[in-house]
C-alpha cells in the first residue's frame, strides 16, 4: 500500500534531489512515471504488478524510476534490482543518479554492480591464449583451427598484454574485471580472453574455483542473501547468471 508515509518521502526525497542540482526541471511526465512506478511497486493495482512504461529521452526514466521504487523498497524491506541496455547507463547509475538519491534520503545504503560475464576475463581462455596465438603454433595464421581464440592475428602489444595479465592473475594481483585493467583493451584481446556462456564449461571447468566472473557473482549472491545491498544494477541480457540475481530481490 502506498502509505501517506512513503509519498511524503518520496516527495522529500524528489526535492532533496531538485536542490542538489540546480539545472533540475519537474517535468509532469516524469511525476507522472514516478507516482505510476509507486503505485505498481506499493501493490495499489491489486493483481496487476507488472508496468510497462515507455518514455522518450530527456523524461528523466532513470531518477524516475528511482525516486519511485526505492522509497517504496525501503519502507517494504525489499530490494530494487536494475537492469540496463548500456554500460553507459549503469555507470551514469552507479556514480550520479545512485548516489543523489541516496543522498537525499539520507541513508548510507550502498549500491552493487553485477557485471555481465564478458566484463570479466576467462582463465580457462587467458592461459591458453598465448599458445593459440598464430605466431607461436605451427597453425598458419590463416588456417587457425576450431579452437584459436584469436580472430585476428595478435599484435606484438597485444600478446605483450595478455601475457601481463597472465602474470597478473597468477600473483593474485588483478580481480579479472576488464574495466579494472589499466591498459585499453582491443576488441581482439577482449573477444580472446573473455567467454561467452555458449561456451562457458561452468563447474566443469579447471579453472571454475578462481573464475573472475562466477565469484565476482558468488559474491553479490551472498550479499544479496544475507541482506546487503538494498540494490543492484546488471545489464539486461548479460546471462544466465542475472536470473539468479533478480530472483534473489
Ligand atoms: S568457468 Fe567459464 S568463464 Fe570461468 S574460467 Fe571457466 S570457462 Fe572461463
Amino acid at each position: 500500500m502506498l502509505t501517506e508515509e512513503i509519498k511524503a518521502v518520496i516527495r522529500a526525497t524528489t526535492d532533496g534531489v531538485a536542490a542538489a542540482r540546480p539545472g533540475f526541471r519537474r517535468r509532469r511526465s516524469q511525476n507522472l512515471l514516478i507516482a505510476e512506478i509507486a503505485k505498481t511497486c506499493a501493490g495499489e493495482h491489486g493483481a496487476q504488478k507488472h508496468l510497462i512504461a515507455e518514455a522518450p529521452t530527456g523524461t528523466g526514466k532513470s531518477l524516475g524510476y528511482l525516486l519511485s521504487a526505492y522509497p517504496v523498497a525501503k519502507a517494504t524491506q525489499r530490494k530494487v534490482v536494475i537492469a540496463t541496455a548500456t554500460v553507459a547507463l549503469q555507470e551514469q547509475l552507479m556514480a550520479k543518479e545512485i548516489p543523489a538519491v541516496l543522498a537525499a534520503m539520507g541513508v548510507s545504503d550502498r549500491p552493487m554492480l553485477a557485471k555481465g560475464r564478458q566484463r570479466y576475463v576467462c582463465d580457462f581462455r587467458l592461459f591458453q591464449a598465448p599458445a593459440s596465438n598464430p605466431d607461436q603454433t605451427d597453425l598458419g595464421f590463416d588456417d587457425p583451427g576450431d579452437d584459436a581464440l584469436w580472430s585476428t592475428k595478435p599484435t606484438a602489444d597485444e600478446a605483450r598484454m595478455v601475457e601481463s595479465m597472465i602474470a597478473k592473475r597468477k600473483a593474485h594481483q588483478w580481480t579479472g574485471d576488464m574495466d579494472e585493467w589499466p591498459e585499453k583493451l582491443t576488441p581482439s584481446v577482449q573477444e580472446a580472453v573473455t567467454c561467452p556462456a555458449s561456451q562457458c564449461a561452468a563447474r566443469r571447468c579447471p579453472n571454475f574455483s578462481t573464475c573472475a566472473f562466477y565469484q565476482a557473482r558468488g559474491a553479490l549472491q551472498g550479499q544479496l542473501d544475507c541482506g546487503q545491498p538494498e540494490s543492484a544494477i546488471g545489464r539486461y541480457g548479460d546471462g544466465a547468471g542475472d536470473a539468479d540475481l533478480a530472483g534473489a530481490q
